[in-house]
């Protein structure tokens, strides 16, 4: 009833690979969203039910508003078990990568993830991926990873394999990557899986909650602090920008997650069609979130000015410098893509 995404051939060298080897790791990309939990969580559940030894490994913490999914108190953070991890890396036969397209996403763990001995085998949907890998699932079509973890494991396993937990898993990939099935969201096939995955039980609207609706007052006097005072329309570029100092976000007691979304925000504004968010994580360290409707690439603007990449409409990157040339460099770029962006 599906389209084929993941090919015949790829499903069964992934589970040609399963069966001879034991010592499996997912890894996914630093500053974890949903999807990149969510898929991680799903396959892991999954491979464990399968009897595999295997454990999943996130670079850095995942934000509060995942922290009911299940099986997330399995997971290894690099940032604190760095030497226990690189300890798996070495000894791991089958190194699953979920959710990036290049090893350099996985932040500090990305040198031994490249020197090992293991069998890299990406599930992603992000373009262009890198030749790091030895079996390349790559569908920048699917909506989410998780949209691809559902059909890698009814691919392995059939359908009977997808459990309440794992639905659940899947579920919260999905529906995060898509903003709640408002973007990326118009194939049938995902409203197809979703009907597979209520057939397991998961309550949607109590997902939905538990993920949007699980905010701190902190978050909301942020968002109100951001609306009025920190965003900014450049009406001549049909674009926008929200910066955050590292101060404002201590003063608003901002932890991780709370400035998840705000990005998506200001394409809510009629005409505006890019944008951009500043938020200085680290003085001097500023991570940079990109977001656009239709044909504007702001994985190109990422690219070439915020040495990173990602979706066509949904990207980012890092910058080290002050938050007066992080504008500077901002609005450099929305001169250089004036045409683009219909100014
Ligand atoms: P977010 O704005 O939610 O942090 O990231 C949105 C998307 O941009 C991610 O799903 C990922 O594809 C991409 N992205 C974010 N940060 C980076 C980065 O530093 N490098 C690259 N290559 N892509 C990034
Ligand atoms: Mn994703």
């Amino acid at each position: 009833m599906l389209e084929e995404i993941i090919s015949v051939d790829n499903i069964k060298a992934v589970k040609e690979l399963l069966g001879k080897n034991e010592r499996i790791l997912i890894f996914t990309h630093k500053n974890p969203d949903g999807d990149a939990v969510g898929s991680s969580l799903a396959l892991y559940q999954c491979l464990k039910k399968m009897g595999k030894s295997v454990s999943v490994v996130l670079p850095n913490a995942f934000p509060d508003f995942l922290s009911w999914l299940p099986s997330i108190g399995d997971v290894l953070l690099y940032d604190n078990e760095a030497e226990r991890v690189n300890a798996l890396i070495d000894s791991a036969e089958l190194i699953f990568c979920l959710d990036f397209n290049t090893l350099s996403r996985v932040g500090d763990a990305a040198t031994s993830l490249g020197n090992c001995n293991a069998v890299r085998v990406l599930l992603d949907h992000h373009p262009n991926p890198s030749d790091e890998f030895d079996i390349l699932m790559s569908h920048p079509e699917a909506c989410s990873t998780a949209e691809l973890a559902f059909r890698l494991i009814i691919g392995l396993y059939g359908i009977s394999a997808v459990t309440y937990e794992i639905a659940q898993c899947i579920y919260t990939g999905m529906m995060t990557d898509t903003g709640a099935f408002a973007y990326a969201s118009t194939r049938k096939d995902i409203y197809i899986i979703i009907a597979e995955l209520l057939a397991t039980g998961i309550d949607k609207d109590k997902i939905y909650r538990s993920v949007f609706y699980n905010y701190s007052l902190s978050r909301m006097r942020l968002l109100g602090y951001v609306m009025n005072e920190k965003l900014k329309v450049y009406n001549k570029y049909n674009a926008s920008l929200i910066t955050l100092t590292h101060d404002e976000l201590m003063r608003y007691y901002a932890v991780k997650g709370d400035t998840e979304g705000l990005v998506n925000m200001p394409l809510q504004i009629k005409g505006i069609k890019f944008s951009c968010f500043l938020r200085e994580e680290q003085p001097g360290k500023i991570n940079v979130s990109l977001r656009s409707v239709d044909d504007f690439p702001c994985n190109a603007v990422a690219a070439k000015f915020f040495n990173g990449g990602g979706h066509k409409n949904a990207s980012g990157g890092e910058l080290h410098c002050s938050m007066k040339e992080a504008i500077d460099l901002f609005i450099r770029a929305l001169q250089e893509f004036k045409t683009e962006l219909g100014g």
